[in-house]
This record gives C-alpha cells, sequence and structure tokens, in this order.
C-alpha cells in the first residue's frame, strides 16, 4: 500500500511529485505528505485526504529540485495529519511503505529519550535512524545497521539535512523503482509516476541501497561496494495511466479487456505456441493455488477448470490462511501464486514458505519484476498493463485467460484433450465477442440496485466462482452488501433474507448445471426476489435477462463476468461513489 515519490533534478521537483502521487494514489490516499528542500531547509507540508487536498497547501512557484512525497493507507494510526508522512526525526526525513513488525519494542528503547508525535510505526523508523546516525556519521554504514535492526516490510525514501543534494532509499517487501531521466533522478512505488518523463527503470533489490542525485543514481549492495543495475523498459503505452477520455480509470480499463484479450490470444494463437510458451511446466500430480481477493477467485475458477479438463486434483486457499497452516506438498506438486501487482504481501510470503520447501513455484502476475515475479521458478506475464483502478477489471479478465490456457496445457499433457481439441479452444479464443457485451446496457440493473441493502448472487461451478467476483465488485465499489452463493446452498440458511424485491443476481452460463441453478433461482422468485441473470439464453420467468452470446465453455466466464463489472460500475456511478478509489481500500496490498 502507499505510494512513494521521489525526485532530484531541473525541473520544478514540487509539480513532479505531485503529478506522482496523483499517479500512485491508486495505492492509498486518507492522507499524503511531502519534503522538499527550499532555502538550505528541509520543508514538511501534510494533509489528510486526497492528494489534491494537499496540493491546495502547497506553494508552487518557488524553486525546488529536491524532494520526497507519501499518500497513505493508514495501518498504524488513524489517517490524520499528525499520523501522515513524513515522518521526521532531527536530521532525518522519510516516507515509508509497509509495516514495521517490531515497532513496539523499539518505540520503548526510543521513547526513553525521546518524544514521540504520532502513533505511527514509521515514525518509529525515523527516531531509531537518527540515533544510529548520530553515532556512526556515516549515513550509509547507518542505514546497513538500521536494515539489521528493522523486522516486517519497508520502502524508505529518506533525507539527511547534513547532505541535502541526496535521496537515500531501500526496501523490503514493498517495491520501489528507481529512474534516470537525461537531467533528473526518479524514486517511484510503481512505474505510473515516472512514465511522463522516462520508460526506463531499474527494480531496487531488498539487498541494495540507492543514493539519488541529480547528475546519477548510485547503487550499494550490503558491503557498500557500488554495483551495476539491469534497466528495464516499460513496454505499454505511455499514457496507460491517464484516464483517456473516460469519465474512470475502472471504465477504461473494462474497455482495454478487448485488446487484451486479443493480445493474449495472438500470443498463443496456436496449440504450438501453447507448447512453446509453457515448454518450462513440467507434469505434477496435485496443484495448490494461493491468492487473495479477486486473483483467489481466479483461483476457484482455475480448480474447476483443471479438476474438470485436466484431472488434476487441485486446491485453492487465500494466501492469508495458507501462510499459516499445514500444506501438503511433495516433489510432484505444483503451487501457483496469482497476484495483479506482484507484491501482495501475503502471497509473497507464500510464495517464500513453498519454496523453503522446494516445491516448484509458478506465478501468474501483471507487474514486470515485482517480487513474486522474481522470486517464482515460474511466471506468466499478464500483460494487462498498468491498473490504476482499484477494483481490479481487466487484470482479473487477463489472468482469467492465463488459466484458460493452463488447463487446455495441462489437459493436453494429461492425455484428457486432444491437439486439435486445444486448437479449437484457442481458436474460439480468437474470435471472443468481448464487444458486444462491454456495450450492453447496464444502466436500467443499476436503477434497481441502487437503494437495495442486500443483493445476492447465485450460481454453480464455474458461474458460482463468477458470482463471488460480481459480489466482491459491487461491494467494493457501491458499498451495497451483497453475498455470493453457491446456488444450493442459499437455501440452508440464507434464504431467509430474502423478501420483497430483494435482488438475486444469477449466473447461468455453465451448461451441465444451468437446470440445476434455474430451480435456485425459482426458489428465490417464490419468496418474491428479483431475478436477475447473465445467461446464454432469456427465461420468462426471470425479471431481467442479460443474454450473452453462447462460445465454448472453457471461455464462457470471460464473458460472464464483465456484465457483472459493468453492472458494479453503473450502480456506483448512480449512487455517486468514488468508483477509482473507494473508501478503505488501496490497490496493492503489501501489508499483511
Ligand atoms: N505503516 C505506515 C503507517 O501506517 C505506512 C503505511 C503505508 O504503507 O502507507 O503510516
Amino acid at each position: 500500500m502507499c505510494g512513494i515519490v521521489g525526485y532530484v533534478g531541473k525541473k520544478n521537483a514540487l509539480n513532479v511529485l505531485i503529478d506522482g502521487l496523483k499517479s500512485l494514489e491508486y495505492r492509498g490516499y486518507d492522507s499524503s505528505g511531502i519534503a522538499y528542500i527550499s532555502n538550505d531547509e528541509v520543508n514538511i507540508i501534510k494533509e489528510k485526504g486526497k492528494v489534491s487536498e494537499l496540493e491546495k497547501k502547497i506553494n508552487f512557484n518557488q524553486d525546488v529540485d529536491l524532494g520526497i512525497a507519501h499518500t497513505r493507507w493508514a495501518t498504524h494510526g488513524e489517517p490524520s495529519v499528525k499520523n501522515a508522512h513524513p515522518h521526521t526525526c532531527e536530521k532525518i526525513t522519510l516516507v515509508h511503505n509497509g509495516i514495521i513488525e517490531n515497532y513496539e519494542e523499539l518505540k520503548e528503547e526510543l521513547a526513553k529519550k525521546y518524544n514521540f508525535l504520532s502513533d505511527t510505526d514509521t515514525e518509529v523508523v525515523a527516531v531509531l535512524l537518527n540515533e544510529i546516525y548520530k553515532e556512526k556519521k556515516d549515513i550509509v554504514d547507518s542505514l546497513i545497521e538500521l536494515k539489521k535492526k528493522l523486522v516486517g516490510s519497508y520502502a524508505l525514501a529518506i533525507l539527511v539535512s547534513d547532505e541535502k543534494d541526496k535521496i537515500y532509499a531501500l526496501r523490503k517487501n514493498s517495491p520501489l523503482i528507481v529512474a534516470r531521466s537525461t537531467d533528473a533522478s526518479f524514486l517511484a512505488s510503481d512505474v505510473p509516476a515516472i512514465l511522463k518523463y522516462t520508460k526506463k527503470y531499474s527494480l531496487l533489490l531488498e539487498n541494495e541501497i540507492a543514493i539519488l542525485t541529480k547528475d546519477k543514481i548510485t547503487f550499494l549492495n550490503d558491503e557498500k561496494e557500488e554495483i551495476t543495475k539491469e534497466i528495464i523498459t516499460f513496454e505499454g503505452e505511455e499514457n496507460a495511466a491517464l484516464k483517456g477520455g473516460y469519465d474512470h480509470f475502472m471504465l477504461k480499463e473494462i474497455y482495454e479487456e478487448e485488446n487484451i484479450v486479443k493480445r493474449l490470444s495472438e500470443e498463443y494463437s496456436s496449440f504450438e505456441k501453447l507448447l512453446h510458451n509453457f515448454k518450462d511446466i513440467k507434469k505434477y500430480n496435485k496443484i495448490d493455488i494461493v491468492a487473495c481477493g479477486s486473483a483467489y477467485h481466479i483461483g476457484i475458477i482455475a480448480r474447476y477448470l483443471i479438476e474438470e479438463y485436466a484431472d488434476i486434483p487441485v486446491n485453492v486457499e487465500v494466501a492469508s490462511e495458507y501462510r499459516y497452516k499445514k500444506n501438503f506438498l511433495d516433489k510432484n506438486s505444483l503451487v501457483i501464486f496469482i497476484s495483479q501487482s506482484g507484491e501482495t504481501a501475503d502471497t509473497l510470503a507464500c510464495l517464500r514458505k513453498v519454496k523453503e520447501l522446494g516445491v516448484t513455484t509458478l506465478s501468474i502476475v501483471n507487474v514486470v519484476g515485482s517480487s513474486i515475479a522474481r522470486e517464482s521458478d515460474i511466471v506468466i506475464y499478464t500483460k494487462a498493463g498498468p491498473e490504476i483502478a482499484v477494483a481490479t477489471t481487466k487484470a482479473f479478465v487477463a489472468q482469467l485467460v492465463i488459466v484458460i490456457l493452463l488447463t487446455l496445457y495441462f489437459a493436453y499433457q494429461n492425455n484428457k484433450m486432444t491437439k486439435e481439441e486445444v486448437s479449437s479452444v484457442l481458436k474460439d479464443l480468437q474470435k471472443l465477442n468481448i464487444k458486444d457485451v462491454i456495450n450492453k446496457d447496464y444502466k436500467d440493473i443499476a436503477k434497481i440496485l441502487k437503494d437495495k441493502n442486500d443483493i445476492f448472487f447465485l450460481g454453480r461451478n464455474i458461474d458460482y466462482a463468477v458470482a463471488l467476483e460480481g459480489s466482491l465488485k459491487l461491494k467494493e465499489i457501491s458499498y451495497i452488501h451483497s453475498e455470493a452463493y453457491a446456488a444450493g446452498e442459499l437455501k440452508h440458511g440464507t434464504i431467509s433474507l430474502i423478501e420483497n424485491k430483494t435482488p438475486v443476481i444469477s449466473l447461468l452460463t455453465c451448461d451441465k448445471i444451468i437446470e440445476k441453478t434455474i430451480s435456485n433461482i425459482k426458489e428465490v422468485k417464490a419468496r418474491d426476489a428479483y431475478t436477475i441473470a447473465i445467461t446464454t439464453k432469456a427465461y420468462d420467468f426471470i425479471d431481467k435477462n442479460i443474454v450473452i452470446e453462447k462460445t465454448n465453455k472453457l471461455l464462457m466466464p470471460i464473458l460472464a463476468v464483465i456484465p457483472l463489472q459493468l453492472i458494479a460500475y453503473e450502480t456506483a456511478k448512480l449512487k455517486g461513489c468514488d468508483i477509482d478509489k473507494p473508501r478503505n481500500l488501496a490497490k496493492s496490498v503489501t501489508v499483511e
């Protein structure tokens, strides 16, 4: 969570920093702050709320060439000016992304000499570093020492008042990238903050310290030796992080789904390409899938698909649970990790746990070079481009395509599908008509849902997994309470909540089990529910049918989830919600 930006160069640093923060606001937006050098002094401005509130407090008519900035997603201490970053202690000013797990213990000791001003774990880092620096007098030595004392996750951008021409950076478990343009050095939590200036960047790794000046960036390892870094070129479009005429990033990203599916379907357009792209994936007897949030729903879809078509048992787990439970893995197991950002803290921790057991790890990740991608044995990139809206849509669809492709590959390996059958699904994927689903009108449904307190989603098999995602999407952005149920399960308790006109949205795309779901819809209809269905054919008894094209059954979830994304979007829009930055959320969850 949280966005960090650092800049030193010739441009007006204040504009670069605020622009950068805005492009990272999806990472956290409960308060923000900036520290910059002006008149040879460190100036700090902080404000509660969105970056636009901070912006109002800044005088941009000053010549500033160095600064660090932060948009916060509070973990320790309420969102307030006092808890907003930067935090400072005498010669040290810093911003932080992550959680310092041993902060209480450190604070207890430091509080004997220092009066803490905030409730954050971050202030402890500033005070501790200042103490170490007082003793060592060399900032690099102090940072190396600091690393030894901190437990938890951190990305830190640091100003030292003795060296006002430099920014220091280091990290563990939380991401940071660094980049050079012709006349400046940049530091950021993610690429959108630098794309206006350069497409080339390097990933700061965990055993490294970066020192940014206006002329260069120096990287040191923990032995204080200078190291050379690989430079990565961002391959997406430069304006990927701009709204491009759409009202919201979420809508823009839903519209991008057509191209993403097209691109992936071209990359895997033939049986041979599929085999070639997945050549590192051997045969496994058992698969575990570990993920959080929407990516977990992809895991559930993958389980239904892989078990059914490839005949391999699959266990799907929420990462925050998997990391603390017993896992039954052996050398013939594969563990798949799914994460848009590739930095999801719980998923990353599970990956490390599984690696220690010597079990093969495969990750499905969107952000190139992210921790999960780098640390997995095999990585498959979803190539959906930067996703800015907090609620995932296009990355979800890209993950979905990848798990469908993996299913085909496993099914072929296991002699459960022939080359011809695989090729036929790949052909259908290329023909998939996403445009028509996106262009339907979902506003009428939004009007029905807008003032309701409870909404239910029903489905069986893959339709159930898609229903889970539809329900989460609606909750995330419209704040309407909803639940998704395996259609046969509702009557075991929750049906008591169905009353006059309670909306029940059902999915009827999973052929083999449709009749059973229809019976369940009739059960709620008999109790006066207002029934809506995402279906491949209209049914008279259903109040509102959204008819989507029938395609290959493996591909149906791609078409089925899009209406649910748009229903959530239109409902949230009608309610006047902050669609791209829903309350309390942040996009990449880099804390436990
Ligand atoms: N733990 C820190 C805080 O609560 C940093 C949170 C963040 O990553 O934004 O201030």
